[in-house]
This record gives structure tokens, C-alpha cells and sequence, in this order.
């Protein structure tokens, strides 16, 4: 499959060694998914808008990578083995489940909500193994052939992986209940992205007088800590931002001030390409 994901490179004369990815807001389903959760409670799972916000990337020397399908479906910043065995039936072979498939939210979602399960009757292995390799493969292909295409041509490159949070947690977060600030940013403490980056992203976002917190309470995912490599110059960073900067939260649209928030992220993702330049060989 290819129309799995939104690829938008920048022009070949401004091409800079700088890739984001938003592997949570698409909003289609596969014919084959069947669940009898409510729509909008799927949609609090997404991160709807986060491709649109970020959408200006490409013109300021970024690639844009965005998924199509619903990480309610199949979630690209899980690993590929991170499956929960409360949603299989037969052998438990080949998986390895880790805290996030402990709270329902692993590669397939065990949980829409806090007691709200995503399916009636459990998943064969191949099954999920489907789902694996028509929607998180080629996502992770793309990624990963891009990063490697630049690091080559660079010797060096910056990954942003960026999503959204509900202003307050649920008890599915680890902040259950917690207001939380308007950025997280995410470099695996420190472990994923050098800490020259993080700065200049924490520095654009609080100039605009946006409220940061690092690595609380997202450290980064999957993504993040599968494809930084700090001492091979591969630098990997997760951006949350506060989803009521931008959208009403219980009706899923967008608020007055989303036009205005988007402008922000256009200046703070120029701010980040002038770095890359400047960092890049
Ligand atoms: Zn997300």
C-alpha cells in the first residue's frame, strides 16, 4: 500500500537534513475495523489537526511525513511487537508487551478510554500481523529511508516527532488528572537528541511566551527512541502541544485561536531549520 501516509519533501535547493512526523492525526479506517466505540471518543486518541499545524515545514527546508489512518487502528509509535496479550487468542509467541500495552494502549489499543474497550472478541496473530505491514511498515520505511538519505548526504540529521495532548490527563496518562503546560518536549532525558536541540526548540517556544516542560510527562515514544543515535549525529525530539492552544477539545474542531497558533509553530519551525543549517555539515 502506499496511500498509507502524506510525504511533502521541501524543494531540492532547500533541502535541509530536518524530517517531522505526525503518525497520529489521520482519521480513516480500514473496511476491516470493527468496534463499537463511539467516533468521538475514537477521536480523542488522535491527534487531530497536528499534519495541518505542522504544514509549513517543508517550505522552510523540513520534510513532512503525516499517517492517514487512525492510531486507534494501528499506532505507528508503538514497536511492532508491543502487543497486548489480553487482545490475542491462541500462542503468545513473538510479542513483548510493554507498559504502554499495560494500560491499553499498546501497537493495538486495548482501551478507547478508561473503561471503554476498543473490541468485543480478541485478534489471531496474523491478524494484527496484517495490520503491521499494510499501515506500520511503509510508514517506518518512509521514515526510516528518509533519515538515512539525509544522514548520508549531511553526516547528520534532526527528527521531530510531533503530537498533541489533552489538556488534562486521563487515567490512562501517567499525570492522571494533572493541567499540564502548553509544550512537552520529549528527548528521552536527554538520551535521544543533543542537547544543543532541545534548547533551540524549548528557546522558540517560550519567546512566543509558550509555557515547557521537558520529558514530563512524555519522555518521547517509540519513534524517538528508535531512531535517535546521539553519537552518530541522529538527533530524534518529541513535540506535545497543549491541544487547547488550538481546538476545542469536546467538540473536535478548531478554536479561535488556531490560525494565530499556527502562525507561531510556522515562526518556531523556521527558527529550527536556521539551526539545522547552521549545525549541518
Ligand atoms: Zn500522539
Amino acid at each position: 500500500m502506499t496511500d498509507t501516509f502524506v510525504f511533502a519533501a521541501p524543494e531540492a535547493s532547500h533541502t535541509l537534513p530536518l524530517v517531522f512526523d505526525s503518525p497520529h492525526s489521520g482519521q480513516l479506517f480500514p473496511s476491516d475495523f470493527v468496534s463499537r466505540v463511539q467516533p468521538e471518543q475514537l477521536l480523542t486518541g488522535c491527534d487531530l489537526f497536528v499534519d495541518d499545524l505542522w504544514e509549513s515545514v517543508p517550505a522552510v527546508g523540513g520534510h513532512l511525513l503525516s499517517a492517514r489512518y487512525s492510531r486507534m487502528y494501528v499506532d505507528l509509535n508503538r514497536a511492532p511487537d508491543d502487543i497486548d496479550p489480553l487482545l490475542l487468542e491462541g500462542p503468545l509467541e513473538g510479542i513483548n508487551p510493554t507498559a504502554y500495552s499495560e494500560r491499553g494502549m499498546g501497537l493495538i489499543r486495548r482501551l478507547a478510554l478508561p473503561d471503554v474497550p476498543m473490541y468485543d472478541s480478541r485478534f489471531s496473530l496474523s491478524q494484527i500481523h496484517t495490520r503491521i505491514h499494510e499501515y506500520h511498515k511503509p510508514y517506518h520505511q518512509q521514515l526510516k529511508s528518509t533519515l538515512d538519505a539525509l544522514h548520508e548526504r549531511f553526516s547528520g540529521v534532526w527528527h521531530i516527532d510531533c503530537h498533541s495532548m489533552k489538556s488534562r490527563g486521563n487515567r490512562m496518562n501517567i499525570d492522571s488528572g494533572a493541567l499540564r503546560p502548553d509544550v512537552v518536549l520529549g528527548d528521552n532525558d536527554g538520551h535521544s537528541a543533543g542537547a544543543d536541540f532541545i534548547d533551540v526548540i524549548e528557546q522558540a517556544f517560550v519567546r512566543l511566551g509558550y509555557s515547557v516542560v521537558r520529558n514530563s510527562p512524555y519522555k518521547g515514544g517509540y519513534l524517538v527512541r528508535n531512531y535517535g543515535d546521539v553519537t552518530n549525529n541522529r538527533h530524534s525530539m518529541q513535540i506535545e502541544i497543549n491541544r487547547a492552544l488550538y481546538m476545542n477539545e469536546q467538540k473536535f474542531s478548531p478554536n479561535e485561536n488556531y490560525a494565530a497558533f499556527k502562525k507561531d509553530l510556522f515562526t518556531i519551525s523556521q527558527q529550527i531549520a536556521d539551526f539545522v543549517a547552521h549545525t549541518a555539515a
